[in-house]
Formats: C-alpha cells, sequence, structure tokens
C-alpha cells in the first residue's frame, strides 16, 4: 500500500513542483524559511502520518528524542488549551528545517501556492506569509486581501498570479485512491494523532 502512496506522492508532487515553477516570479520560499510550518493545524490522513513516522524511523536517535520532546510538549499545550483552534509549531521542524522533508504531508508540498476559490467563495486564497513580505507580497491588495491585478500588469511579469485546485480536500479525493490503488484513511490534524496514540 505504501509503494502505491508514493506512486500517488510523485504524480502530485510533480504538478505542484510544476505549478511552483510557473509561479516563480511570486516564490520566496527556501530552505530555512519555516514560517508555514509554524502556528498552523496541518490537516494529515492516516497515510499521510504513517509515511511521516516511517521518515521519522529513519532519523538518528538524538533527532527522534528531539522530536518526541517536541510533540509531547504540543499535546501538553493542546490539554490545556481553552480556545476553539489550537495552532501549533510543527514537532518535525528542528532549527527552521524539515527534519522529515521527503516524508512530509501533502499539505505541506502546498505551502505558499495560490489556492483556488470553492464555487461558493468569492476569490482565492492567498498564502499567508503573502503578508510577511513573501509568496506573492508584490502583487498584494493590502485592503482587499487579494491579488491585484494593477499591480501584476505594472510588474510586466508574463506568468500571471494563479490560483490551483490544490486543497487537502481535492488531493485527498477518493479518486486518487481509485487510481493508485491504497486509502488515505481517516483525517485529523498532525498533533491529535499523537494525542490519541499517547490515550490508548
Ligand atoms: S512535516 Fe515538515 S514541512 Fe510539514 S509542517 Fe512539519 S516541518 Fe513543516
Ligand atoms: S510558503 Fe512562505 S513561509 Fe513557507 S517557505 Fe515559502 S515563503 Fe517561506
Amino acid at each position: 500500500m505504501i509503494e502505491n502512496y508514493e506512486k500517488y506522492l510523485e504524480f502530485i508532487s510533480e504538478k505542484i513542483n510544476g505549478f511552483f515553477e510557473r509561479q516563480k516570479p511570486y516564490i520566496k520560499c527556501r530552505k530555512g524559511c519555516a514560517k508555514c510550518c509554524k502556528n498552523a493545524e496541518f490537516p494529515y490522513s492516516f497515510i499521510e502520518f504513517k509515511y511521516l513516522l516511517s521518515g521519522f524511523l529513519t532519523l538518528d536517535k538524538e533527532i527522534q528524542d528531539i522530536i518526541e520532546a517536541q510533540i509531547l510538549a504540543v499535546v501538553e499545550a493542546k490539554k490545556k488549551f481553552q480556545g476553539e483552534k489550537f495552532l501549533y509549531d510543527c514537532p518535525f521542524l528542528i532549527n527552521d528545517v524539515c527534519s522529515v522533508y521527503p516524508y512530509r504531508g501533502i499539505v505541506c508540498r502546498t505551502f505558499g501556492l495560490i489556492i483556488q476559490k470553492k464555487e461558493n467563495e468569492t476569490a482565492n486564497k492567498v498564502p499567508f506569509c503573502i503578508h510577511e513580505g513573501l509568496n506573492y507580497s508584490m502583487v498584494l491588495d493590502e485592503e482587499k486581501n487579494i491579488i491585484s491585478e494593477k499591480k501584476y500588469k505594472e510588474l510586466g511579469i508574463s506568468e500571471a498570479p494563479l490560483g490551483f485546485n490544490i486543497s487537502h480536500k481535492f488531493l485527498t479525493d477518493i479518486a486518487f485512491e481509485k487510481k493508485y490503488n491504497f486509502e488515505f484513511g481517516e483525517k485529523k490534524t498532525l498533533i491529535d494523532w499523537f494525542e490519541n496514540k499517547e490515550k490508548k
């Protein structure tokens, strides 16, 4: 099953990398820029979680210990949390670098691109780091929080800033399960997988 999931990953990664390539003039992603790995929820299906753990098992013991301590700290913080939406820094991030990069989840592969709007929405979803002077910030309409066509035209970039169909919901659709013969399984936030593991 993991081999089939890897084939699917290869397929979507190639597509997503192609989107990044097309949007190159707007992209500021680089190793060590890890704002997208912080202060978020990180949706993960069961197979993504399993794959992430298989990456964890390839790491040196001392790195594993750091990650385990970080997981525990986030689980504890979540227990004490009283609000509606618990946001946290990914425990697999060490010194602003992903420790399990080849094994990262699907959502991690899409960080930084514009997500195409759903039918009932009025605008595409810009990446949060647009407000940090990063991806697409040069074409941001700050007042409306949308891409400014005027700014894009003024810059004279040939490729327009585009939204892509890359929501976690779409990328974990049953159609991919059928095509590649595997199952995503249940979906939760990354930390919930550990929280529930602890309870067992
Ligand atoms: S798994 Fe890696 S890429 Fe994904 S949020 Fe965690 S540190 Fe970032
Ligand atoms: S998506 Fe944004 S925050 Fe993440 S690496 Fe790219 S530029 Fe940095």
